[in-house]
C-alpha cells in the first residue's frame, strides 16, 4: 500500500529546523508494509496546504501530515483541514479536559489560546495526545484517510506508536510486506562494488531491489523485498545475503543497518574487547558516537579529551620530547596518545586523534584539515595522516568516521 507524508512548517523551508519527522515516520511505515511514495515539505500557508492535500490524494489513499497545529496565529493547519473536509469547528470537552490535566501536571494555568486547542473539526475522529495539547485528527474522505499530527517530534511519535499505526492496520487490513536487509561494506568504492556485483544483480528475483548508499569509506548495500508472502521473501533475502557473503567475504564489516559506532560496538562485543578514546581535535565526538549505542558500557571504558599539550603529557603520558620535537599534530604524539589511552582506561583497544579542525591554526606544512589518527589493539598500533577539506564541523565528523573505521579495519585484519 502506498502513502505520502506532508510536513508543514516555514521553519523547515528556511533551514532552521531539520525535518526529522518524515525520516522517522517513513521508517515506521515501512516496517508495517506501507510504502512511502512521496514526502512533501510545505509552508504554513493555507493555499499550499490545500494544494498539497489535493495533489497527494490524487495519487494515494493515505496521507500523513505533521505541523501547524500549535495555538499561535502562524499555525493554520486545523482550520484549513476543517474547510477542506467541509466541516465546522466544535468544542471537544474531552480534549479540553485532557489539556487541563496536562497543564495541571506541569503546575501551569490554561490560557485562552490553549483553550482553543480543544476546538476541532466536526468531520474528524480525535485521537488523544497524552504528551501535548494539539489533538491528533483522523479524517476520512471516501476510501481515503488523512491523519494530521503535531510537528513536535515526540508528540508525533507517541501518536503514531499509540494509535495511528494500529488504526491504519485495522482500516486497511492485510497488505504486502516490505522487508529490508542492509550490509555495511568497506575497502570498496561504490563503482568498484557495483562492478563486482554485476552478475549478482543480474540474477536478483524481480521482487528484490538492490540499493547502494555510499558514505566516506563505506557503502551500505540494501536489499529490499516487496510482496504478499513475508516468509518467502525473508527466505529469498537470506539466500541473497548468503550469496553476498560469499562474493564479498571480509569486506562486509556489519550485517545490520547501524551507525559506524554501532558496527564497531558489535565487533568489540563479539571479540570481548574494550575501547577507550584520546581525542584532541574531535573533542569527544568519537566517544559520543560510541556511547550513542545502548549497551556500550560493555566495551567502552572512557575517554580523555586531551586538547592541551599539558593534558596529552600528564594524563596520557605522551613524552614531552615528542611534543617538543614533532608538535601535537604528529604521528609519534597521536600513537603515544592511543597507547596512553589503553593504559589509562585499562582497555585492549584505543582510538586517538590530533589535528587542526580550523578555521584558524593551519600552517603551510599542516594546513587546516590535517588530522593524525592512531588506533591500537594489544601491541599493534596503526596510524595515518588524513586531510579533510571543509568546515570545522565537517572535519570533526570526517575524522570521527575515519578513526572508527580504522579500528574496525585493524580488528578485522587480525582474523
Ligand atoms: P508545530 O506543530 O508546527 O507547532 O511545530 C512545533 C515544533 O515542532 C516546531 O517549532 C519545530 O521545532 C518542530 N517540528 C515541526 N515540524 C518538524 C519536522 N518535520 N521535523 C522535526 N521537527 C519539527
Ligand atoms: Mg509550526
Amino acid at each position: 500500500m502506498k502513502s505520502e507524508i506532508i510536513v508543514i512548517g516555514d521553519e523547515l523551508l528556511i533551514g532552521q529546523v531539520l525535518d526529522t519527522n518524515s525520516k522517522w515516520m517513513a521508517t515506521e511505515l515501512n516496517k508495517q508494509g506501507w510504502e512511502v511514495s512521496r514526502i512533501t515539505t510545505i509552508s504554513d500557508g493555507a493555499d499550499d496546504i490545500k494544494e498539497a492535500i489535493a495533489s497527494a490524494f490524487s495519487r494515494v489513499d493515505v496521507v500523513l501530515m505533521t505541523g501547524g497545529l500549535g495555538p499561535t496565529s502562524d499555525d493554520v493547519t486545523k482550520p484549513v483541514l476543517c474547510a477542506y473536509f467541509g466541516g465546522k469547528m466544535i468544542f471537544d470537552q474531552s480534549v479540553y479536559e485532557q489539556n487541563l490535566r496536562y497543564f495541571a501536571g506541569r503546575g501551569l494555568q490554561m490560557n485562552e489560546s490553549t483553550r482553543r486547542q480543544a476546538e476541532v473539526p466536526d468531520v474528524c475522529t480525535v485521537i488523544p495526545n497524552p504528551v501535548g495539547t494539539a489533538p491528533v485528527m483522523w479524517f476520512e474522505h471516501g476510501s481515503k484517510v488523512l491523519v494530521a499530527m503535531p510537528g513536535v517530534p515526540n508528540e508525533m511519535r507517541v501518536a503514531m506508536k499509540g494509535e495511528v499505526l494500529q488504526r491504519l492496520r485495522t482500516h486497511y487490513g492485510d497488505h504486502d510486506a516490505i522487508l529490508h536487509r542492509t550490509l555495511m561494506v568497506f575497502r570498496n568504492t561504490e563503482s568498484g562494488l557495483s562492478e563486482r556485483l554485476t552478475a549478482f544483480e543480474a540474477q536478483l528475483p524481480s521482487c528484490i531491489k538492490l540499493a547502494y548508499l555510499p558514505m566516506p569509506g563505506v557503502v551500505r548495500l540494501r536489499l529490499t523485498a516487496r510482496g504478499n508472502d513475508e516468509a518467502m521473501l525473508s527466505n529469498i533475502l537470506d539466500e541473497m545475503v548468503e550469496k553476498l557473503r560469499v562474493l564479498l567475504g571480509g569486506d562486509i564489516f556489519c550485517e545490520e543497518d547501524t551507525t559506524l559506532g554501532g558496527a564497531l560496538g558489535k565487533i568489540l562485543l563479539d571479540r570481548k574487547l574494550t575501547v577507550a578514546t584520546a581525542e584532541s581535535c574531535t573533542g569527544g565526538n568519537i566517544a559520543h558516537e560510541i556511547t550513542l549505542i545502548p549497551g556500550s558500557s560493555a566495551y567502552f571504558n572512557g575517554s580523555v579529551v586531551a586538547y592541551s599539550n599539558d593534558v596529552k603529557h600528564r594524563v596520557l603520558g605522551v613524552p614531552q620530547d615528542a611534543l617538543d620535537a614533532h608538535g601535537a599534530v604528529s604521528q609519534p604524539v597521536v600513537e603515544a596518545m592511543a597507547v596512553g589511552a589503553c593504559r589509562m582506561a585499562g582497555t585492549t583497544c584505543a582510538i586517538a586523534t590530533s589535528g587542526i579542525a580550523g578555521p584558524d591554526g593551519g600552517t603551510p606544512d599542516k594546513p587546516v584539515g590535517t588530522v593524525w589518527i592512531a588506533v591500537c589493539c594489544g601491541d599493534k598500533v596503526v596510524s595515518e595522516c588524513a586531510h579533510f577539506v571543509g568546515t570545522r564541523a565537517f572535519i570533526i565528523e570526517r575524522a570521527t568516521q575515519r578513526a572508527i573505521m580504522m579500528l574496525v579495519d585493524l580488528l578485522l585484519s587480525r582474523d
